[in-house]
């Protein structure tokens, strides 16, 4: 697949980004990845592969890799009798939520298998393990104040000096969505980043 073939299938994949953010997110990555080839990208929660088609699409013009991490197992939202639930992402051997076959299929049918990695487990597990620089981190992961704030404080000191951290689902006005995601956008800010764009609820800022 061609880039522009890539963003419109990632159009249609199960998930929570609208097109508009989708493309922002990979026009940002393609910048970056004619500015630094071969870098070191990472997203904080996959689903369904998404995301992970819109930045892969990028990473793929620049030979950069895109790290895809989850634990595949759902957010709080996500859960039975929850608003985001979705049965037919339910594991019928063990009644459990289970994202990881769809991710697979998506990055296979993107032709991203040798673009976007997976890794399957909990983001503060492997952030401790992780010792690899980024060129380009996306957090999208759970939204509560505990696992928010893990994601920022574990992978953002990992961000190169002019690299890229975008954070999805920031909503200024709390009446358009939960904190966590505003308030780690603003604690970047007030740290060494500063905001390059804003789609939606997608932030992508630049690290000095
Ligand atoms: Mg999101």
């Amino acid at each position: 697949m061609t880039y522009e073939e890539r963003l419109a299938f990632a159009a249609t994949v199960n998930g929570f980004m609208p097109p508009d953010e989708g493309r922002a997110l990979a026009r940002h990555g393609l910048a970056r990845a004619s500015e630094r080839p071969g870098g070191t990208w990472l997203e904080i929660g996959a689903w369904c592969g998404k995301s992970a088609v819109y930045l892969g699409a990028a990473a793929a013009t620049g030979e950069s890799v895109l790290y895809s991490l989850d634990h595949h197992r759902g957010s709080e939202e996500n859960q039975f009798g929850w608003d985001y639930h979705d049965p037919t992402l339910v594991d019928p051997i063990d009644g459990r939520l289970n994202t990881l076959p769809s991710w697979q299929r998506t990055i296979a049918v993107a032709g991203l298998e040798e673009t976007v990695i997976g890794l399957v487990g909990p983001s503060s597990v492997v952030a401790a393990h992780f010792a690899q620089p980024l060129d380009l981190l996306f957090i999208d992961g759970g939204h509560g104040h505990d696992v928010a704030w893990a994601d920022y404080t574990a992978w953002t000191p990992a961000v190169v000096s002019g690299g890229l951290l975008a954070i999805h689902d920031v909503f200024p006005d709390p009446a358009d969505g939960g904190r966590p995601p505003y308030e780690i956008y603003l604690a970047a800010l007030a740290d060494r980043f500063v905001e390059v764009d804003a789609v939606g609820s997608l932030r992508v800022l630049r690290a000095n």
